[in-house]
Parts: C-alpha cells; structure tokens; sequence
C-alpha cells in the first residue's frame, strides 16, 4: 500500500474530512477511500457548510436521478419546447469537450454551478470515456440517458440558435426576459456555449440577470473547456454562499476534484501496480509534466534544458558532477528520488534517466527515472489512450513535489488532486525564468471573459462596484498566463 498516511489518522479521515460519502460500497471503486492512503495528507479540511451542501445535493440528486418520476415529468416539459419556470428537478447537462484535464475542469466548475443554483448535474459519457471514472453520488447515476430527447446536442457549437449568446443576439431573449418582468414563455432549454472560442454573447452568461434568469429553466446545456469556477466568484449572486462553502477559497479545486474524480478499479488497478513496482520505495517522489503544444512548439533541446534548469535551481533535483563517473550505489542508506515523467514523448526522461545514471550527484542521493507511457500524439477519441491519461494524472498527484507546464489543464488535475503547489514551466514570450512555484493548486481560468464586467455589457444588471472589488479581492493573475485568472 502507498507509504503517506500509515497508522494515526483520525478514523475518519478516509472520508476525507466528511467530504466524501460513507454509503459507497467499497469495492465497487477502491479509489474512492484508497487515494488518500497514496496522497499526502490535505492540511485542508472542507467547510462544514460545503459537507453539508455535498449531501444535501446528494440527495436532490437521487430524488431527481435519470428514471425517476421527477425526471421524466421534466422530460417532458422539455418535449413541450417551453419553460414555464423551474420545476421541482432542473438539470445542468454536462457535454465532453476536448482532452482529459479539459473535461474533468468543465466537469468540476459545472458541478459547482449546479450546486450553486440547486440544478442536477448529468454528463453524456462519450465511448471514448466509458468506465473511467466511478459514479461519483451514491444509490443513483449521472449519467445522462442515452434517449435524452435533444438528439443533436453533441453537434451544438458557435451557430447554434439555441444557445444563450445567440439568442440574446437575436433578440429571442430579451430585456424584460432579462429582468424577469415579462410573462412571454422561456425557451425549453439553453445551451451554454463556454469553449475557449466563446464570443462577446456568450460571454454574457456571467453576468447577474443572466444567472437569475437560467435559474428560470429547468434544462442547460453546458459546454466548456476551461476551469470557469473564477468567474462564478466574481459573481455578486454568489458571493455569500462561495464564501461558506470555501472559505479558503483557494482550496476549491482542491476539494470538488477529491469529491469528484475517482478512477474506476481497472484504471486504479494499473495505478496502484505501478505505483508499487517503481515509486513506493523511492523517500521521495517528484512528479514531471511535459507538455508541448502544437500551436506553441518548442524545441526538444530547449525544453529539456528548461526542465533541468528548473529542477536544480529551485533545489527540487540535486546536482551531477559530470567529473566523474556513477559506481554501483553501494551504501545501503543511501537516498533515493524517484522521478515521474508524463510526456507523450519519451526523450525527455530518457535523457534525464541517462545524466542520473552516468554521473554521481553532489548530494549522493540517487536518482530514478520513470515514464509509464509515451503515447506520441494526443488520441481522446481512444478509451485505452485515456485510461493512460487518467492513470498519470493519478500518479503525479501522488508526488512529493510536482513540475508542470504552462498552459496544460493535464498539470491542473494533477495538482488539484494532490493538493500541490507545483512549478510550472513558464512560456518563453512569458518569462526568462524557467519556472515559478503556483500560490496554490488552484487551476487557471485561461480565458475569461472582461473583468469586470463594463456595466453596458449586462443589461439592467447592477452590482459593478461590487464585482470590481472582488475582482481584486477573490481573484489574481495566473503565474502561467498573464491575461488569466485564479481563485486566491
Ligand atoms: P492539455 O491539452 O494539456 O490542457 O490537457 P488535456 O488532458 O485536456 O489534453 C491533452 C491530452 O493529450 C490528454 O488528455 C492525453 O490524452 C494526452 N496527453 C498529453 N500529455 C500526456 C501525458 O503526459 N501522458 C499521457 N498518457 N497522455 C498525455
């Protein structure tokens, strides 16, 4: 078993301080209570209100699960092509959008605004992502129906009529829709459209007369790639209830990925096997992400040497002395790091395994390099390709310490789960640094909307003054993207 949590604990710290559910069977996914015995332990305990808020929606949840009478009386309002306002059960459908880490962040922030907004959070589960993560409520599922009745929803993209910024742009919603004053009827549903190609329409979902007014509509549509959560706290709507939830707001990430995400027994099976075989052992484990994007390359020679640079300099890798030449380890108390690298390439480690095999370090501690995958190109649409994903991100949140890269929702996960303050490898248009140790685990918000919002731009809205202070007060600049923001 992992070596972080051995004997006195407090008992119930399996249940990760009440944030995870005791009614789980256990070997139906031993992730749920097993990580924690891999994790470092979290300084930080969820607030009681978030504990009590998790199982109160637990239990919406079951009451409005997918079969449920209450379901199908707002399937069928659905079907009618209106809303007549909320009905007892309204619904956040969750639609896959992009990579891994892209999914579980869309994830995450949409499970917060359907906790904020008492809606049901369901998620279409693509083949590509069948039996990767457990179900994460207990007696019931999330998982949407395969007869939900909006065939197309997963072709809803820029030009679809439906979604919130086009029909504010049309006009199909309008002010006095806005303000709640006028009786005309509300549509079915609304897709919100939130990828990173959102437009100025769309972008107006984050203001506070469009949040009251989809509270009016039992169903929305949600697609994201991107970790939205930020913007929710700048929210005057939300502002209050944030701050009980979370109040150390930069655990919230932190919290809702732990609540959330737990690989299913065949992924956390690989995880654990590996886990044992190479990291167990090691007194300390650091945990390497590289991530090299297409739209933004960078040579190989360039980021090995920035990630060696980065390891040294912040001491995270003891030095070698290229004067001389490994021997065999000889004593027996010698120390030993175990390297994890995640790459879709396998040079990187290789090279790093070779430098640490040739030369001594000047500290005497030993060095062992280890990558499980390398999967050359990215391959969503592939189950056993996501399997990997998923297991890595696991294993780098089992790390000791953590480097990641800039830009790379995969690092965000890892981080959030582990509850770590990685380094992030900066861009070079960014910094001449090699890297920056993140104020928290808190992923970035890479591209929000304005902040904050220009008065002009939320129709009738008011609170401007009160979003401009807490711009300043709940959110900072990203250390991997100046024009992002983070939860502080
Ligand atoms: P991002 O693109 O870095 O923000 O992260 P995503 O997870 O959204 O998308 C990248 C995808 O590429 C991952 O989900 C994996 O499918 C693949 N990928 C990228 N880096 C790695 C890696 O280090 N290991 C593995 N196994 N897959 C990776």
């Amino acid at each position: 078993l992992g070596r972080k949590n051995s004997s006195s604990e407090a008992p119930n710290d399996r249940l990760l301080g009440g944030l995870l559910s005791p009614e789980f069977d256990d070997k139906s996914c031993l992730s749920r209570y097993q990580s924690m015995l891999y994790r470092k332990a979290s300084p930080h305990a969820p607030s009681p209100h978030l504990v009590r808020k998790l199982r109160e929606y637990e239990a919406l949840h079951k009451k409005c699960a997918p079969n449920t009478d209450l379901y199908r009386k707002s399937i069928e309002q659905l079907k009618s092509g209106r809303s007549d306002g909320p009905m007892e059960c309204n619904y956040v459908v969750w639609i896959p959008h992009n990579g891994l880490g892209n999914r579980v962040l869309t994830i995450v922030s949409s499970f917060l605004y359907a906790l904020l907004n008492n809606k049901v959070l369901l998620v279409h589960i693509p083949s590509d992502f069948t039996d990767l993560l457990c179900e994460p409520f207990p007696g019931t599922s999330w998982a949407l129906p395969s007869d939900f009745p909006v065939h197309n929803f997963l072709d809803f993209d820029t030009g679809t009529p439906q979604s919130y910024g086009n029909m504010l742009r049309d006009k199909v919603i309008d002010d006095e829709m806005l303000s709640g004053s006028s009786n005309a009827t509300l549509p079915a549903y609304v897709y919100l459209h939130l990828p990173w190609y959102y437009d100025q329409w769309d972008k107006l979902f984050f203001c506070g007369d469009a949040q009251r007014m989809l509270r009016r509509i039992p169903w929305l549509l949600l697609k994201s790639d991107h970790y939205f959560v930020p913007s929710l706290f700048l929210l005057q709507e939300y502002e209050e209830e944030l701050r009980q939830l979370f109040p150390e707001r930069a655990t919230t990430f932190h919290h809702l990925v732990r609540y959330l995400v737990h690989p299913t027994n065949a992924v956390w099976d690989y995880v654990t096997k590996y886990y044992r075989a190479h990291l167990a052992a090691a007194d300390e484990t650091l945990g390497i992400q590289i991530r090299v994007f297409d739209n933004f390359p960078v040579p190989f020679e360039s980021m090995l040497r920035q990630v060696i640079n980065c390891s040294l300099s912040e001491g995270i890798l003891p030095a070698v002395n290229f004067q001389e030449w490994a021997g065999p380890a000889s004593k027996t108390d010698t120390k030993v790091k175990a390297v994890l690298v995640a790459s879709l390439f396998s040079g990187y480690a290789e090279r790093i395994r070779d430098m640490y095999a040739k030369h001594p370090t000047t500290t005497g501690e030993v060095v062992r390099v280890h990558q499980p995958s390398h999967e050359e190109q990215q391959h969503t649409e592939q189950r056993g390709h996501n399997i990997k994903a998923l297991a890595e991100v696991e294993l780098l949140s089992f790390s000791d310490a953590l480097i990641t890269s800039a830009w790379s929702t995969f690092g965000y996960v890892a981080q959030g789960l582990g509850g770590l303050q990685p380094w992030i490898l900066l861009r070079h248009t960014q910094s001449d640094l090699p890297c920056r140790q993140a104020m928290s685990s808190e992923p970035c918000y890479l591209m929000p909307p304005p902040f904050p919002f220009p008065s002009s731009h939320c129709s009738k809205d008011h609170g401007d003054a009160g979003e401009a202070a807490a711009a300043t007060q709940y959110v900072r600049q990203c250390e991997d993207e100046l024009g992002g923001i983070k939860v502080f």
